[in-house]
C-alpha cells in the first residue's frame, strides 16, 4: 500500500480532525456525491497496450480474477426514481463497491431506455395541452420535438441517482437512441433478416386505440370487469338462400364484432348440430352469408356451443379462420371506430356502435337475451384504454432457434453446470417454462419515437428492400426491380428490441475490429444482473435470447469459437424483491401509501435509507419499509459519527505528549500482540470474524445477515464495549508525572501508543466494512481519519477487509471466551445495580463466586470490570453472603454491596408511585391478554412478547411491595 509520506493526520504540529458537532447526512452526501461524479472515481477505461487494467482503481494495482460488469437496468428516460430503483440500486451499488474493494475490477454502466410509448405519450400530451398534436406536427418534426424533450427533462432520474451515489462509470452512460447503439439495432434487424429470422405477417395483435399501437401481450393488464352477454340469433338458411326459420343462437361480449363475422363454428360432433353440417347463415343487420364450420376447438359445454367467428377481430377465431380459409374483415380503424367495411355503422365509436346493434337486433327480434357476464378485459398497461384485439400487419421474429439457445443457456448441462445462475433459483423455473411456449414476437410499433425499422417497401414491385448485413447507409433503389420509388417502413422497433441488445451493444458490437473490440473482449458476458421479476420476460428473457445470439458468433480474443457458456449476457441473474409499505402492503398511489425515495433521504440521509433496505434484503423475500428502521439507523450513523470525535480528541491529545499512530499500519487487517491488553485481542479477533461473516453473507445475496452482522459489531462491540474499556489505557495524565521514573514514563508510553494503534486501525477497517453500505458517512469519517491526506482518493478504492489466518490475534478464540466471561459479568452486575437502586454514580463493591477460570479472568481485567460496572471492589467469595440478593449464571453468582443511608419517606413515595405504575401497566397488559379479537389476530411474537412483559411488571410489583413493607413505620 503507497501511503503518502506526507502523514499528518496523526502528529501534532497541527489540530487535525475538524468534524462538525453533529452529523448532517445532508452537507456530507451533497458534498461526496459531488466528488465522485467531478473525480470520475468509478470509470474504467477502455483496456489498451498502454493502460494497466486497473488505472483508476484501486491501490495497489493488482486485481484478482474475472472483472465484475454490471448493466444498470435503464430507467425510462421518462422515469422518476421509486422505492424499487432504490433497492435495485442500493443492492447493486453494495455489490459493486464491495467487488471493487475486493480487488475485482469493477464496472458498472449505466443509461437510460427511450421508452417509445411512455415519452411519445408525454410529448403528445404536452401537445394536446398546446391545442396540437403530433399529426399537425408532422413525423420529423414530433421527432425533433421528443429529443427537445430529452435534452430538457431526460437526466432527471441519473441525477437522483448521482444523489444516491451509485458509483457506476458516468463516463460510459448511454442511451438506447444514441447513434452507437442505434447502428446495432439496425444491424441486428438487417442479420435476422438475412438469416430468415425476420418476417411480416397479418396477425392479431393486442391494439390500442389511445397510443394507436400494436403492444405486446406483457404490456396488457387483465382486469375483472362486470359486464354483459349477449345472445343473438343468426338465420339458418335453406336451399337457393332462403331462410328455413330455424335459428343458431351464439353469445358475444363484444356484439360490434359481429360486424365482422366470417362464419359460426361448432363441435363436429355436437348432436344438436348435426344436421347442419354444410350449411349457411345469414349475418343479421350485414345480410352476408356465412357458412357453418365444424370445429373440434368449439366447447359444446360452454353456452350453446356455436360459436360465431370474427377472425379480424379475435385470437381463437383467428385461429379457426387459419384452418377453414375464412376470410378475414377488419371492422374497425386505428382509433377503435367502425371503418367501411361495418356498412351503416361506419364512423361510429366501438361502444356507440355496440349500442346501436344491440337496439337494431332487438327491433329486428334477433337478440335473445342480455346476461350479466365477468369478464377479464385487457387494458393497455400505459394509457389503461381497453385493448382492441386487432388484424393488422406487423413484423415478428421467427423466436423458436433463438429460444433454443437462451433455454440451454438456463438449463444444467451433462455435468449440470449452467451458463446463467438465477437466484433465487425458482426463477429459473418460471423462465424455463415461459421460454419454452414462447410465441414470435411482434416487434414492430405503430410509433414515431424509436427506432424505425430498417426496411424499405417499393411502389413499383412490392417487395421489401433490408440493407445487407454490415452495410451502413440506406439504400437508394429497389432491391427487387432497382425502382428508385421506395420508401422506408413506418413502424418503428418494440422498445425491448433495443434494450435487449445492451450487454452487446455497450461494448462494441457490432463494430468489433482488432482495434475497437477491447472492451467486448474484456467486459462480455457480464458478471451479474440485478432487477425485478416484473422485466423477467420483457427484458431478461430477451437479452438472453439475443445475447446468446449474436455474442456466439463473435470469436474468442483468440480466435476460437465461441461456446454458449460464454455467449451469454451475463453469468448471474438476481431477482430482487418489491419493497412494500410497513403494513407489507403493496404501495401504490391509489391507497396513497408511496414512499418516495428522495423524501425519505432528504429526511435521514442516503446512508440511513440504503441501510435500512439492505437490512432486509435477502433473495426471496418482501421488504416492509419501515421508517422507524430509517431512524434507527441514522442513530447508527450518529453513533458512529460521535465515535469518531471521540477517538480523534484521543489522537489529538496523544499527539500532545508526542504520541502518534504510524500511519503504514492502517488500511490493512490490524494485527495484535498476544500480551496485548484483552480488550484489544478480543476486538481484533471480533473484528475478523465480522469480516469473514460479511464475505460470507454477500456471496450469498444475504444483504440482511451482512449489515445487521457489521450493525452489531459496530455498535455493540465497538462502541458499546470496546470504546469504553480503552478509555482505562488512554489516560494521558499519567504520563505527566513529575516524579515518574523516565522509565515508568515511557513504559506507560508504550501501553498507550498500543491501545490507540489499535483503536484507530479497528475504526479504519471498521469504516471499509460499512462503506459499501453507508459510503458517505464512511467516505466523510475516512478522510478525517488520514486528516485530508488519505492514501487514495476514496475509501471505495481501498480494501475490502478479508479475515486471515496470517494475521496475528485473527482468531484469538481465548479472548473471545474470556471477554464473553467478562460482559456477562458486568452485564449482571448493572443489571442488579439497576433493581437494587444504586445511585449511577456510586462505585460499589461486589461479592462474586466462581470457579478458577473465571476467577483468573476476572482478577486480571479488574480494571474493566471496576470501570464498566462502576465496581470499587471484587470480592471473591465461596458463599455469597446471605441477605444479599444475587444473580446467577453458569459460571458465577455475583451480588452487589450496597447500603444506602434511606430517606424513609422518598423511598415510601417513589415505591408507592412505581407500585401505581405496575398496577396499571399489569392491568392493560391483562385486557390485551383477556382480548380474545386481539389474541386472534396478533403474530405469535407480539402475544409472547406482551405475556413475557406481563410476567415481569407482575415480579417487579411484587418486588416493590415487599421493599415498601419492609420500609421502618414512621
Ligand atoms: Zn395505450
Ligand atoms: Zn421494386
Amino acid at each position: 500500500m503507497g501511503v503518502s509520506a506526507n502523514f499528518k493526520g496523526l502528529t501534532k504540529d497541527k489540530m487535525p480532525h475538524e468534524l462538525p458537532k453533529a452529523y448532517d447526512p445532508t452537507a456530507i452526501e451533497d458534498h461526496w456525491a459531488g466528488y465522485w461524479v467531478r473525480e470520475n472515481l468509478f470509470a474504467v477505461p477502455t483496456p489498451g497496450p498502454n493502460t494497466t487494467s486497473v488505472q483508476n482503481q484501486g491501490l495497489d494495482g493488482q486485481s484478482g480474477g474475472q472483472p465484475f460488469v454490471i448493466l444498470l437496468p435503464p430507467p425510462n428516460v421518462t422515469g422518476r426514481l421509486h422505492m424499487g430503483h432504490m433497492l435495485n440500486q442500493t443492492e447493486m451499488d453494495i455489490l459493486t463497491r464491495w467487488r471493487r474493494m475486493s480487488g475485482r475490477l469493477a464496472l458498472w454502466v449505466p443509461g437510460t431506455d427511450h421508452a417509445g410509448i411512455a415519452t411519445q405519450m408525454m410529448v403528445e400530451r404536452q401537445l394536446t395541452a398546446e391545442g396540437s398534436s403530433r399529426q399537425h406536427l408532422g413525423r420529423e418534426a414530433f421527432v425533433a420535438r421528443v429529443w427537445e424533450w430529452r435534452r430538457h427533462y431526460g437526466g432527471a432520474i441519473l441525477e437522483q441517482m448521482k444523489r444516491l451515489g451509485v458509483s457506476v462509470d458516468w463516463s460510459r452512460e448511454y442511451f438506447t437512441m444514441d447513434e452507437r447503439l442505434s447502428l446495432a439495432v439496425r444491424e441486428a434487424f438487417v442479420r435476422l433478416y438475412a438469416q430468415g429470422l425476420i418476417y411480416r405477417g397479418a396477425y392479431i395483435v393486442n391494439w390500442c386505440p389511445r397510443c394507436q399501437t400494436a403492444i405486446s401481450d406483457l404490456e396488457v393488464v387483465h382486469q375483472e370487469q362486470k359486464g354483459h352477454l349477449w345472445e343473438i340469433k343468426y338465420p339458418v338458411l335453406g336451399d337457393g338462400g332462403k331462410e328455413t326459420g330455424e335459428f343458431i343462437t351464439v353469445a358475444t361480449t363484444r356484439p360490434e364484432t359481429m360486424l365482422g363475422d366470417t362464419a359460426v363454428a361448432i363441435h363436429p360432433e355436437d348432436e344438436r348440430y348435426l344436421h347442419l353440417h354444410g350449411k349457411k347463415l345469414r349475418l343479421p343487420l350485414m345480410g352476408r352469408e356465412i357458412p357453418i364450420v365444424v370445429d373440434p376447438w368449439v366447447s359444446r359445454e360452454f353456452g350453446t356451443g356455436a360459436v360465431k367467428v370474427t377472425p379480424a377481430h379475435d385470437p381463437n377465431d383467428f385461429a379457426i379462420g387459419e384452418r377453414h380459409h375464412l376470410p378475414s374483415i377488419n371492422v374497425m380503424d386505428d382509433r377503435a371506430h367502425i371503418n367501411e367495411n361495418g356498412g351503416p355503422y361506419k364512423g361510429l365509436d366501438r361502444y356507440v356502435a355496440r349500442k346501436k346493434i344491440v337496439a337494431d337486433l332487438e327491433a329486428q327480434g334477433l337478440l335473445v337475451a342480455i346476461k350479466d357476464y365477468t369478464n377479464n378485459v385487457g387494458h393497455c398497461d400505459r394509457c389503461k384504454t381497453v385493448v382492441e384485439p386487432r388484424l393488422s400487419t406487423q413484423w415478428f421474429i421467427k423466436i423458436q432457434p433463438l429460444a433454443e439457445k437462451a433455454i440451454a443457456a438456463v438449463k444444467p448441462d451433462a455435468e449440470g453446470n449452467k451458463a446463467i445462475r438465477f437466484t433465487p433459483e425458482n426463477y429459473e423455473k418460471i423462465y424455463l417454462e415461459w421460454m419454452t411456449n414462447i410465441h414470435d414476437w411482434c416487434i414492430s410499433r405503430q410509433l414515431w419515437w424509436g427506432h424505425r425499422i430498417p426496411a424499405w417497401h417499393c411502389s413499383v414491385c412490392h417487395k421489401i428492400t433490408v440493407p445487407q448485413p454490415g452495410s451502413t447507409g440506406d439504400p437508394a433503389a429497389c432491391a427487387h426491380c432497382g425502382s428508385d420509388q421506395i420508401t422506408q417502413e413506418t413502424d418503428v422497433l418494440d422498445t425491448w428490441f433495443s434494450s435487449g441488445l445492451l450487454p452487446v451493444s455497450v461494448f462494441g458490437w457490432p463494430n468489433l475490429t482488432p482495434e475497437t473490440r477491447a472492451d467486448f473482449d474484456a467486459f462480455y458476458p457480464t458478471a451479474l444482473l440485478v432487477t425485478g421479476f416484473d422485466i423477467l420476460f420483457f427484458w431478461v428473457a430477451r437479452m438472453i435470447m439475443l445475447g446468446c445470439w449474436f455474442a456466439g458468433d463473435v470469436p474468442m480474443p483468440d480466435g476460437s469459437q465461441r461456446s454458449l457458456a460464454d455467449s451469454v449476457p451475463f453469468r448471474e441473474v438476481y431477482i430482487h424483491a418489491l419493497v412494500r409499505d410497513a403494513n407489507r402492503e403493496k404501495m401504490s398511489k391509489t391507497k396513497g401509501n408511496v414512499i418516495d425515495p428522495i423524501e425519505i433521504v432528504k429526511q435521514y440521509g442516503t446512508d440511513a435509507v440504503r441501510f435500512t433496505l439492505a437490512s432486509m434484503a435477502s433473495p426471496g423475500t418482501d421488504i416492509a419499509f419501515n421508517v422507524a428502521r430509517t431512524e434507527g439507523y441514522r442513530a447508527f450513523a450518529n453513533k458512529i459519527w460521535n465515535a469518531a470525535r471521540f477517538i480523534f480528541m484521543n489522537v489529538d491529545r496523544a499527539a500532545e505528549v508526542g504520541i502518534t499512530v504510524d500511519p503504514s499500519t492502517l488500511g490493512q487487517m490490524p494485527a495484535v500482540a498476544a500480551d496485548a491488553p484483552l480488550e484489544a485481542r478480543w476486538i481484533v479477533a471480533e473484528l475478523h470474524a465480522t469480516a469473514a461473516k460479511v464475505n460470507e453473507s454477500l456471496e450469498n445475496y444475504r444483504y440482511d445477515e451482512a449489515a445487521s452482522t457489521i450493525y452489531q459489531f459496530f455498535w455493540g462491540s465497538f462502541c458499546d464495549w470496546y470504546l469504553e474499556i480503552v478509555k482505562l489505557r488512554l489516560d494521558f495524565e499519567g504520563n505527566h508525572v513529575v516524579n515518574g521514573t523516565e522509565g515508568q514514563i515511557l513504559r506507560d508510553l508504550k501501553g498507550t501508543r498500543a491501545a490507540l494503534t489499535t483503536l484507530v486501525q479497528v475504526f479504519e477497517c471498521a469504516l471499509r466494512l460499512l462503506s459499501p453500505f453507508m459510503p458517505f458517512l464512511t467516505e466523510e469519517l475516512w478522510h478525517a481519519v488520514y486528516d485530508g491526506n488519505p492514501p487514495a482518493k476514496s475509501i471505495a478504492l481501498t480494501r475490502f477487509p478479508q479475515a486471515s489466518y496470517e494475521v496475528r490475534g485473527a482468531w484469538d478464540t481465548y479472548a473471545q471466551v474470556e471477554m464473553q466471561v467478562l460482559q456477562s459479568l458486568i452485564t449482571e452486575v448493572r443489571a442488579l445495580r439497576k433493581e437494587i437502586g444504586v445511585e449511577e454514580k456510586a462505585a460499589v463493591p461486589i461479592e462474586v463466586r466462581t470457579d478458577a477460570a473465571s476467577r483468573r479472568i476476572a482478577e486480571e481485567n479488574h480494571d474493566i470490570i471496576e470501570r464498566l460496572a462502576r465496581v470499587s471492589e471484587v470480592r471473591f467469595v465461596d458463599q455469597i453472603a446471605a441477605g444479599l440478593s444475587k444473580h446467577s449464571t453458569p459460571q458465577f453468582d455475583v451480588a452487589v454491596i450496597y447500603e444506602r443511608t434511606l430517606d424513609v419517606t422518598a423511598e415510601r413515595e417513589r415505591l408507592t408511585k412505581d407500585i401505581a405504575k405496575y398496577e396499571k401497566g399489569l392491568a392493560a397488559a391483562e385486557r390485551q391478554l383477556g382480548n380474545e379479537a386481539f389474541l386472534a389476530k396478533a403474530p405469535a411474537h407480539v402475544v409472547e412478547g406482551l405475556k413475557k412483559q406481563e410476567a415481569e411488571t407482575r415480579l417487579l410489583l411484587e418486588k416493590a411491595r415487599t421493599a415498601l413493607e419492609a420500609l421502618p413505620k414512621e
